[in-house]
């Protein structure tokens, strides 16, 4: 059936406002015991410039509906969880530098654009498997991002203080203004190419291979200059780069809310893409209903619990126009589930007609803990995870949308595999994530030329 022929939903019917999810059932939500504060910071928040324009991410959504034709690849990668400490030129400079590498081999081998998205400028609310944390007979409220309150182990750092918003909120446009100058800036110039410099990578055998695809994009512009192409145009001059995060919390993202002046729409202008967790999905809940009156192309995560029914009920009450480009499924099922559970939701998501653009998240159903309580993943689960997304879509004749990531350009050794052949001996080397374990810069990298593999194999 098409789902403009279908009824309603109730929820569907109902007014929305920036504000209408505050009457919602809600889950992973801090609880502020300074209701004054609180309200202060969110008016201030209220007040602040936008930290993206309506117009940008109403220009993402036609890319991401170019991505659900198959006519572009989105590459949406960073850390799980940014840290108020980790606030440096460097993290974010290597973090971009290598999802443009890796948006280099992807583009070589799709032939078609890659849509490059950030989990940058403002990922960090987490939403989190227990209200608690046990360390040696202690427990204490847990961790819940930077924004909401602090990683220490102590009853102080982890009250919830709603002033970390507003340091959230200059963070991002710290990273988001950092993240401009880098795309439009010369850095991105693909005359540039070969100068991002490799770092760490530069002593893999990876480097060899990316050198050499350096080469061939350099011998093309000096053959179009040839032709009487000079070699400047925006394409190649600079890059288009785009930021997202879980819209996790809520009083942030509705401080962040706008009406854009030329449509009248409302946006959330704290990211051009705002994604809904596998934890906070509930077609009735508070996040869904806060994301369903906001016009930027948002992010569903859809794992391994999520029913036909459950899918089919968000995609009418978060697209009942159907619109292309607004809705992106990010499958997140882990290596073992996807090829079972992932073609039903497909088929039903195809037999309604509607336009979505897939992602694997290989990242999230592939979590595992060692011996020694530390939280990785394996490179080769990972893998094996998008190997059986891309299988799902080859069995239908369609090419996927993308890709999502945790990633960082930094050397850390917090996934297992890949081709330094990192050991659970090497996790404690150096695990710097505040949440979830990351590919570091070379298996990012490995990770592209492999995916590029599957693109054109
Ligand atoms: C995440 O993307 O960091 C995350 C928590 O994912 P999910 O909601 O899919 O578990
Ligand atoms: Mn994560």
């Amino acid at each position: 059936m098409h789902p403009s022929s279908q009824t309603p939903t109730s929820t569907n019917t109902m007014s929305w406002s920036p504000a209408s999810w505050r009457s919602r059932p809600i889950v992973q939500a801090p609880s502020y015991a300074d209701e004054a504060a609180l309200a202060a910071v969110e008016a201030r928040l209220h007040r602040y410039p936008p930290l993206v324009f309506a117009g940008e991410a109403r220009r993402l959504k036609t890319r991401l509906a170019a991505a659900s034709r198959g006519e572009a690849f989105v590459l949406q990668g960073g850390a799980c969880a940014e840290s108020f400490d980790e606030f440096t030129a460097d993290i974010v400079r290597d973090t971009f530098r290598v999802l443009l590498q890796m948006a280099v081999v992807l583009t070589f081998a799709a032939k078609v654009p890659v849509v490059k998205i950030g989990r940058m400028a403002g990922q960090y609310a987490k939403p989190r498997s227990s209200n608690t944390e046990t360390i040696d007979g202690v427990t204490l409220p847990c961790y819940r991002g930077d924004i909401i309150n602090g990683p220490e182990f102590t009853p102080e750092a982890r009250i919830p203080d709603p002033a970390r918003m507003e340091t959230g909120y200059f963070q991002s446009a710290g990273v988001m203004n950092l993240l401009r100058a880098f795309a439009h800036g010369g850095y991105a110039n693909l005359h540039q190419v070969h100068r991002w410099n490799l770092g760490f990578v530069e002593r893999s055998p990876l480097a060899a291979r990316y050198q050499d695809l350096a080469h061939r994009i350099d011998e093309t512009l000096s053959f179009l200059r040839a032709c009487g192409f000079d070699g400047s145009a925006s394409q190649i001059d600079e890059t288009e780069f785009y930021t997202s995060h879980e819209a996790l919390l809520l009083p942030y993202e509705q401080a962040l809310t706008r009406v854009d002046s030329t449509s009248g729409d409302y946006y959330d202008c704290s990211a051009h893409f705002l994604w809904i967790g596998d934890r906070t999905r509930q077609p009735d809940g508070a996040h869904v209903e806060f994301l369903r009156g906001v016009q930027n192309p948002i992010g569903i995560k859809v794992g391994p619990t999520t029913t036909v029914a459950d899918l089919e009920k968000l995609l009418e009450i978060l697209n009942p126009k159907d619109e292309a480009g607004r809705i992106t499924l990010i499958s997140r099922m882990g290596k073992d589930k996807v090829r079972d559970h992932l073609p039903p939701l497909l088929d039903a998501v195809n037999r309604t007609g509607r336009t979505v653009t897939w992602l694997c998240d290989p990242m999230h159903g592939n979590t595992t803990t060692t011996s020694n309580k530390i939280k990785t993943r394996s490179f080769d689960n990972i893998l094996g995870e998008v190997l059986g997304f891309f299988d799902v879509f080859e069995a239908i004749g369609r090419r996927p949308g993308g890709i999502h990531l945790e990633m960082t350009g930094q050397d850390v050794t917090e996934c297992i595999g890949g081709a330094q052949c990192l050991t659970e001996d090497d996790l404690a080397g150096r695990y710097e994530t505040f949440c979830d374990p990351r590919l570091n810069a070379e298996q990012s990298l490995e990770m592209a030329f492999l995916l590029a593999q599957e693109l054109t194999g």
